[in-house]
């Protein structure tokens, strides 16, 4: 136990890991209750299990996917920060229909062809600041695992083969399918028989009803070289066994949260839930299930068709930064549809500056240098949250980003005097939740965003003005304006910032 100081006075802290909180756990909106939750470890565990659902590696992820993605990112942050340690899995689907068909277009084999779009993937992960999960498994590297869980699935009756070896989960046979997605199954029609009660040919249905789906799906021409063999003969895994069967490789039969964009909701994690429960027969998979809402681009569906599906390559290529693409994915409620907007990409380059600026004033009266700020080590020695404790607790109840970035711009335009050691509680608090939220700040600095003759003319006017050559230093800036950049002089640096 110990006492710091924060923005209504003294608070009460436990010291869980290397941070010290304010002793409150995380909140969290859980799907299956409806309820809102504590997130924390299981008696006797010491890491906190965290299952999401990775990309389909078959073209570049678009903003829709990387909300999600970078959603879940800031949930594990702020679990770090809490003190709790995380073991985030997060699978990467190698295997599918659409993976196939974009190998064989591309004149590519499925291996070479999905590692091209994984590589491109983590590349984008890195630019956004997302932290690389622990362990990020592969359903092509997992089949005997896939197998495995389907043969206990048939096993124990709650599959069946169809006559052309593919396997189908019996979803009748599953006690409380549709918990999640809060659907009532148990009166669904059968395939077996019509709406009108009459038998149907039972050539023509491989499933024995319309809601039961494949757990493996038998070789099919236009599957190419892409099968494995199996007891029920060649053939490759339905989509949903896969996160079954990697969870429970590397999480077991029940961890603590599961998550995915909301659309996954059904049938995918209603697939999941009943395929590892009924194959372990141990109930109660994920412990808290956290799902974020759709994203619209400028008031719209994202479709290929409207030509919205963006990706990070293109917001980019418009002059924006990953970081602002960050802060605009984040900034608005995970549980309400975000619009994205051109304007809301210009807001957030706002608002980041605004907390530059902020930090700036902030490590001047603590006496820091920029360079120390950006080091978290620094932030990590402090324990203090300053005037910064109640945004931290705002964040900490449903995972509010716009609650705690609402405080954090109260406390930023406060012009209270502050004494050093305030300050550096300040910086403290304020460097934590940038931590959590993975906002990197003064990201503009001469750096890979800024093309590399952009970087070289910006070098040469900064040494131009060293050498008090202020005429060649003038002309440098003016050529830098024509390329849409603008130089910010420091007492020991520049900074290059994208006009707007
Ligand atoms: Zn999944």
């Amino acid at each position: 136990m110990t006492y710091f100081y924060g923005g209504d006075g003294f608070i009460l802290a436990h010291r869980r890991g290397f941070y010290l909180t304010a002793g409150m756990p995380i909140v969290l909106h859980d799907t299956l209750s409806r309820e809102m939750r504590p997130l924390s470890l299981k008696a006797g565990k010491s890491t906190f299990g965290m299952y999401c659902c990775g990309p389909t590696v078959y073209g570049p992820a678009h903003i829709g996917n990387f909300r999600t993605f970078t959603l879940q990112d800031v949930l594990r942050r702020t679990l770090e920060v809490d003190g709790l340690k995380v073991k985030h899995v997060r699978n990467i689907t190698d295997v599918d229909d659409k993976t196939i068909r974009g190998a064989q277009a591309a004149g590519q084999t499925l291996t070479d062809f999905t590692k091209k779009w994984t590589e491109k993937f983590h590349a984008d992960c890195k630019a956004l600041g997302l932290l690389t999960p622990q362990v990020e498994p592969s359903a092509v590297a997992h089949i005997p695992q896939q197998i495995a869980m389907i043969q206990a699935l048939v096993e124990r009756g709650h599959a069946y083969v169809s006559k052309d070896g593919s396997v189908y989960f019996k979803v009748h046979s599953c006690k409380g399918y549709g918990k999640l997605s809060h659907i009532d199954f148990s009166k669904q029609e059968t395939q077996a028989t019509n709406s009108a009660g009459e038998a149907n040919d039972a050539d023509e249905y491989e499933r024995e009803s319309a809601s039961d789906f494949a757990l493996w799906k038998s070789r099919k021409p236009e599957d190419g070289n892409n099968f494995w063999p199996s007891p029920w003969g060649e053939g490759r895994p339905g989509w949903h066994i896969e996160c079954s069967a990697m969870s429970l490789a590397h999480l077991g039969a029940t961890f603590d949260l599961h998550g995915g964009g909301i659309d996954l909701c059904f049938p995918h994690h209603e697939n999941e839930i009943a395929q590892t429960e009924c194959a372990t027969g141990i109930n109660g998979f994920a412990a808290h299930w956290f799902h974020s809402a759709h994203l619209l681009v400028e008031g719209e569906k994202m479709s290929k068709s409207k030509g919205n599906l963006f990706t990070l390559d293109e917001l980019v290529a418009k002059g924006f930064s990953p970081m602002e693409v960050r802060y605009a994915l984040i900034a608005g409620h995970y549980r309400t549809s975000l619009n994205f907007t051109m304007k809301g990409l210009e807001d957030a380059r706002s608002a980041l500056g605004k907390i530059e600026r902020g930090v700036e004033k902030l490590l001047q009266v603590a006496g820091f240098t920029k360079a120390e700020f950006s080091v978290p080590t620094v932030m990590e020695t402090q324990t203090a949250w300053g005037r910064f404790a109640h945004a931290w607790e705002v964040l900490q109840h449903d995972l509010n980003i716009p609650g705690c970035l609402g405080q954090v711009f109260t406390m930023l335009a406060d012009k209270s005097e502050l004494t050093e050691a305030q300050a550096r509680h300040d910086l403290s608090g304020l460097g934590k939740i940038l931590y959590a939220l993975g906002l990197v700040l003064f990201t503009e600095v001469a750096g890979p965003s800024a093309p590399a003759n952009v970087v070289a003319l910006a070098a040469q006017r900064w040494a131009a003005k060293q050498a008090k050559d202020f005429a060649a230093a003038d002309r440098l800036r003016k050529e830098l304006t024509e390329l849409g950049w603008t130089m910010l002089d420091h007492k020991d640096g520049y900074d290059l910032k994208k006009s707007v």
